[in-house]
């Protein structure tokens, strides 16, 4: 039995920019890994050779699978949410359908956005950090969603976070991080899974000299763990757990 580790996001895409190094890292030494994606994409500003919207969203459905491969992640989920329009979906279905994955998976970690959206402020991040953090505790509950499987307790949850702004774009405000991550060996593999995006071209060229500037390190808080404890800095999601 391998370490497991869940990330959940909301586009095609956020996979590699946001969580790229951890989750290359982890497959890496066979932490098996598994991703929830809500949208599609289909509401992306860049849109490819795509006519339609609904065949933008086919795209970036196979753009994922894509780059999935390319991080080394085999089990990944894209939901029907509609792109752009999650904090107008129902709280309790979000946090529902992710109580019911946590459970039946057990992840040792769970990773998702900040409440801040990531450098993007988008309001998609925020609501699957609110949904997915609700999930983690809920999942713990015997009071929320008894008919979703036996409680878990998830050992760690963790925030993406950040260490500088995009130029020209409203700045969000990062949580303090306790774990920075080293992505050195896989910064390659993560720019390569972003190139998968192949309808995402221009967006790619833009944060390009920003990975090549700050991209050498991913920042995270942990944010939930059953061990009461002081912040402390950490450079490894899975130090201390066992399979
Ligand atoms: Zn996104």
């Amino acid at each position: 039995m391998a370490l497991r580790l869940l990330c959940v996001f909301a586009h095609p895409d956020d996979e590699c920019f946001a969580f790229g190094g951890a989750l290359a890292l982890a497959a890496d030494r066979g932490v098996d890994v598994r991703l929830v994606c809500f949208t599609d994409g289909q509401a992306g500003s860049y849109r490819g050779a795509a006519a339609t919207a609904a065949e933008l969203g086919q795209l970036r459905r196979a753009e994922f699978a894509a780059s999935c491969k390319i991080l080394g992640v085999g089990q990944h989920e894209v939901l029907d949410y509609q792109d752009g329009q999650l904090e107008h979906a129902d709280f309790s279905e979000l946090a529902g359908l992710l109580v019911e994955r946590i459970r039946a998976w057990r992840p040792h970690v769970v990773l998702t956005f900040g409440m801040d959206g990531a450098p993007n402020t988008h309001p998609d991040h925020t609501v699957v950090s609110a949904a997915t953090t609700a999930a983690v505790h809920w999942a713990a509950s015997p009071k929320r969603y008894p008919s979703l499987g036996p409680v878990y307790v998830t050992p760690r949850l963790y925030h993406q976070t950040q260490n500088y702004f995009l130029d020209g774009r409203p700045q969000p405000l990062p949580a303090p991080w306790t774990l920075k991550l080293d992505i050195r060996p896989v910064f390659q593999r993560k720019i390569d899974a972003f190139r998968a995006h192949t309808t995402q071209g221009p967006l790619l060229d833009q944060v390009l000299p920003i990975f090549e500037q700050h991209g050498q390190e991913e920042f995270y808080t942990l944010i939930a763990t059953p061990d009461p404890q002081p912040a402390t800095q950490s450079t490894d999601l899975f130090a201390g757990l066992s399979e």
